[in-house]
């Protein structure tokens, strides 16, 4: 983990099936306490309106098919993002976990941290 700052937005907006990633967790608006893990996701086009996805969950013996656009309520979304460093533009890569840390908006990089000890780790 290198030393770096990331200011975050809260992250309110909203996602949809098609933006599930192996890995992922999330659940349904309907279900909101039944946290449901992808497997691996597979993405066939119906036709220009319609994509149907299919997801294998654990604990199900057939996966399912959703549309793309279906709402989801993300729990965890573990991405990698790369920003530029606000004062000096070298890229950096930054793992958040969306639902909990926010959107990355914008980072300074270490070598404008001169304490490491200052970081705010608030959660
Ligand atoms: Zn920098």
């Amino acid at each position: 983990m290198s030393n770096h700052a990331v200011v975050t937005l809260d992250f309110t907006r909203p996602v949809h099936a098609h933006e599930l990633r192996p890995g992922d967790v999330f659940a349904f608006p309907d279900a909101a306490h039944t946290p449901l893990t992808v497997v691996s996701v597979k993405k066939t086009v119906i036709s220009p309106e319609l994509t149907l996805l299919t997801l294998a969950l654990p604990g199900h013996t057939e996966p399912l098919h959703l549309p793309a656009g279906t709402p989801v309520r993300p729990l965890r979304m573990v991405r990698t993002v790369s920003l530029a460093c606000l004062l000096c533009r070298k890229p950096q890569d930054v793992e958040l976990d969306l639902p909990h840390d926010g959107e990355p908006l914008s980072l300074v990089c270490g070598d404008h941290i001169p304490d490491m000890d200052q970081t705010t780790e608030g959660r």
